[in-house]
This record gives C-alpha cells, structure tokens and sequence, in this order.
C-alpha cells in the first residue's frame, strides 16, 4: 500500500444490495489488508492530530464506525463510545430518531457517556446523504458534547451530506 489510489482498489461496489437498483460499496476488503488499515488509520490520525484540537470522545455510528472508531481513540488517547440502533444499550440511555431511506430508525448512547463541554469527533465508513452523522450529532449536543468534526473512509460527495451536518466533514476519500 503506498497511496490512497491502492486504498481504493481495495474496495468493491456490489450491485443490487441491499436492495434492488442500489449499488453498495463494500469497504470490507480493506481489513483484508493490516497495511491498507494502517494508512486509513494514519490518515485520520495525522489529520486530526494537524487541527491542534485536544479530542476528548471519539463516538463510533453502528455498525462499521465500530470498526475504526476503537482504533483512532486508542491513536488519540482518546475515549471510544458507541451509538446503537434502539434497544442494544443497556442502562440509562438517551435517543434519536432519524430518516434512512426507508423509514424511520432510532440511534442511543448512554446518557453518561460524555460530559459537558467534551470534544468529540464523529466517525462512521461512510456518508451518503449525512441523516445518520447528524442524527449522531444530535445526541452529542444532547449531553452537552461539542462535535469538531465528522470522519469518514468515504464520502459519496454527490448527496452533499456535509450540509446536513454542524461542523466540518473529513473523509479519506471521496466518490
Ligand atoms: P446516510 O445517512 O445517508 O449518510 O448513510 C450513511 C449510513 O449508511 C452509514 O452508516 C453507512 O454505513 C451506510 N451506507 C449507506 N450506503 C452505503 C454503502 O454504499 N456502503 C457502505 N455503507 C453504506
């Protein structure tokens, strides 16, 4: 792996899923590959580490933010908390609803997951039209967080998704 071009490679679009006319974009394969995670990671990293910003929560979307929000906390010293499709959390929790393609689906975090005035970055695979990063902003609003920036591997830049959203959008790359 020696540029992002090899990154993208990496990732294949399947046709038809999960529904007909949809076409998805696998980014599975890449944790194929330890040295193509290494410099996704890398990238976030150093991008983050270049605002200056000391990052306080990293807040991983169900259900691939999970896979590279553990890993950027760790870089950062940073605290990992996850937000859950209904029902998954248990104890206290506080939600929002949010429109997908189809219908309504609700996201939870633990109400005591981050303290007032806490610096939190959003991360998730990837943005299409941004409902889901902005209904995670909203929970971390909720709790008195104050998002810096959303982080994705991918943003499919023809849904201007960073509109939605209340502060900047950094993603690896872009489609
Ligand atoms: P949005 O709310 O429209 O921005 O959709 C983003 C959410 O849907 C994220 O949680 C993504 O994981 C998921 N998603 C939508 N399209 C794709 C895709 O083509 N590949 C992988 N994930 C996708």
């Amino acid at each position: 792996i020696k540029d992002i071009q090899d990154v993208r490679n990496l990732m294949r679009t399947v046709p038809d899923f999960p529904i007909k006319g949809i076409p998805f974009l696998d980014i599975l394969p890449i944790f194929q590959n330890p040295k193509a995670v290494d410099f996704i990671i890398n990238c976030i990293v150093d991008h983050i580490n270049s605002t200056k910003e000391k990052i306080d929560v990293v807040v991983g979307l169900e259900a691939r933010g999970f896979l590279f929000g553990p890993i950027v906390a760790l870089r950062l010293n940073a605290a990992f908390v996850p937000a859950r499709k209904k029902g998954k959390l248990p104890g206290n929790t506080i939600n929002v609803e949010y429109q997908k393609e189809y219908g309504v689906d609700i996201f939870e975090m633990q109400e005591d997951a981050i303290k007032q005035d806490q610096n939190v970055i959003v991360i998730d695979d990837l943005m299409a039209t941004g409902g889901t990063a902005e209904a995670a902003g909203k929970l971390v609003k909720k709790l008195g967080g104050k998002v810096l920036e959303y982080v994705f591997l991918v943003e499919l830049a023809v849904f201007d998704g960073y509109k939605k959203v209340d502060a900047p959008v950094y993603s690896v790359l872009k489609y």
